[in-house]
C-alpha cells in the first residue's frame, strides 16, 4: 500500500465516518511538537525518517494518531492544521534557542508575520502601562519593526528584546506544554 492510501486508511479506521472527505475534518493537531534528533521516526503513513514529530486528536472521539510528520498534515488540507503545526514548529524553535541562550532577534529566521499574528491571537502581549493597556500595541510595533528595511534604533532593539524574553517565550512554552 502507498502510504498516502495508508495515512487515509489509518484516518478513516480512528474516525466516526467511512470516507476521506468527512474524516479528515475531524482532526486537530495537539499543541507542541517533538524532535527526533537521530532522525529515525517512521509516520503512522510508514514515511520513514522524520525529525519533527506531531500527534493528531480526532475531535469527535478523542482518538490520538501519532507519530505523524508535517507532509501528511499537510494530506488534510486543512489550513488550521498545516498553521498549527508551522506554528508549533516555530515556537518550539524559539523555546530551544532561548534554552540555549541564543540572542533572539526580530528576524525570519525565528519569526514570520503568520507566527506573530498567533502570538498575539494566543495572549502573548498582556496589557500594561507600557503598551496603553492594549496589547495590540505590541504586535502592532513587533510587525512594524519585523517589517522595518533600516536597522533598529538601540531603543526599539531593547523593547523587542524585552517583548520577546518576557512575552513570547513565556507564551511559547504555555502553548506547548500547557
Ligand atoms: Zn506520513
Amino acid at each position: 500500500m502507498n502510504s498516502l492510501k495508508q495515512l487515509k486508511k489509518i484516518v478513516i479506521d480512528n474516525s466516526t465516518t467511512n470516507d476521506w472527505a468527512s474524516a479528515r475534518n475531524e482532526w486537530e493537531v495537539i499543541p507542541g511538537v517533538r524532535e527526533d534528533q537521530d532522525v529515525n521516526t517512521t509516520c503512522i503513513c510508514s514515511h520513514p525518517n522524520l525529525r519533527y514529530i506531531y500527534a493528531i486528536r480526532n475531535t469527535k472521539n478523542g482518538n490520538i494518531l501519532t507519530p505523524i510528520g508535517d507532509i501528511c498534515i499537510h494530506q488534510f488540507d486543512s489550513n488550521t492544521m498545516t498553521n498549527d503545526a508551522s506554528n508549533y514548529l516555530a515556537l518550539y524553535k524559539l523555546c530551544q534557542a532561548a534554552d540555549a541562550n541564543e540572542n533572539i532577534t526580530l528576524s525570519t529566521k525565528y519569526f514570520s508575520r503568520k507566527l506573530l499574528l498567533y502570538l498575539y491571537d494566543n495572549n502573548a502581549f498582556q496589557p500594561s502601562k507600557f503598551n496603553s493597556y492594549n496589547p495590540w500595541n505590541d504586535y502592532n510595533f513587533m510587525l512594524h519593526m519585523f517589517n522595518k528595511r533600516s536597522p533598529l534604533s538601540p531603543a526599539q532593539k531593547k523593547k523587542v528584546s524585552v517583548l520577546i524574553k518576557y512575552n513570547i517565550i513565556p507564551c511559547a512554552r504555555y502553548i506547548l506544554n500547557p
